[in-house]
């Protein structure tokens, strides 16, 4: 069985008496409502990862998880965050390629292998994220161009490696848009990207990958598109600010 994921991506949002009270309620809800298979990871700010990290500790099936990191060991980056950083203070899961990161801060398929690698060294588990524009869509170049963001960034891992590694499947043109893929949609996608993997891993690995989708995901589409044989959670963005919302979607399974 594949492990079911639920990760919260908060993105630049909350201060921190927010985020504090944002975490607190999380965790009264899950230890009182989840079931124990399900993993639910929030990849919250830097700047709380130590203070939310804390409040975590009671909550074994809660991971903290972070949104980025830089691609070197260590050195003159000015503002910039290390994964031996993020190790340090307790960090598990490390969201990597966000298109909004390949968007807004020009990250690279070449630069995100750097960035799973270092992430991996560390001993943390990337969310590597893969996703389409709409216009690629239209072309009809959607399956070869997120398989393409795989092979470019993790196929150099080996298998030992890329059983580490979580894939997040996140549509551009449904990112905070309130379009959501239709389950057929993320089914599809999720199939492709599951057999590229097991074309170069087998399908052992192939089988054992998490795959997560993200994008406009919230209470009322979630069961749904869990619903879907490779679709294994989600990467929630906007729903997961709101604690109710969130524990809803992490119900969905
Ligand atoms: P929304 O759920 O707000 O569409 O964001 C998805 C996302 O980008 C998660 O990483």
């Amino acid at each position: 069985m594949r492990q079911k994921i639920v990760a919260g991506n908060w993105k630049m949002n909350k201060t921190r008496d927010e985020a504090l009270a944002l975490t607190s309620e999380i965790v009264n809800m899950v230890r009182d409502e989840v079931r124990g298979d399900v993993q639910v990871v929030v990849c919250v700010p830097f700047v709380y990862l130590t203070s939310v990290g804390k409040l975590l500790e009671t909550q074994s099936n809660i991971s903290l998880g972070a949104q980025n990191c830089h691609q070197k060991a260590s050195g003159a980056f000015t503002g910039e965050i290390s994964a031996a950083m993020l190790q340090s203070v307790g960090t598990q899961y490390v969201i990597l390629g966000h298109s909004e990161r390949r968007q807004y801060f020009g990250e690279s398929n070449e630069l995100l292998k750097d960035k799973v690698n270092i992430v991996l060294e560390n001993g943390m588990k990337p969310i590597f994220c893969c996703g389409e524009t709409l216009e690629q869509r239209e072309q009809g170049i959607h399956f070869d161009l997120v398989c393409s963001q795989l092979t470019e960034s993790l196929f150099h891992l080996t298998p030992e490696q890329f059983a580490n590694v979580v894939i997040a499947y996140e549509p551009i043109w449904a990112i905070g848009t309130g379009k959501t893929a239709t389950s057929d949609q993320a089914q599809e996608m999720h199939a492709k990207l599951r057999a590229h993997i097991a074309s170069k891993y087998g399908a052992a690995v192939a089988d054992a990958t998490s795959i997560l989708y993200g994008g406009s995901a919230n209470p009322g589409n979630a069961r749904e598109l869990f619903g879907q044989s490779d679709v294994d959670g989600g990467l929630i963005g906007g729903a997961s600010l709101k604690s109710r919302d969130f524990l809803d979607i992490i119900k969905s399974f």
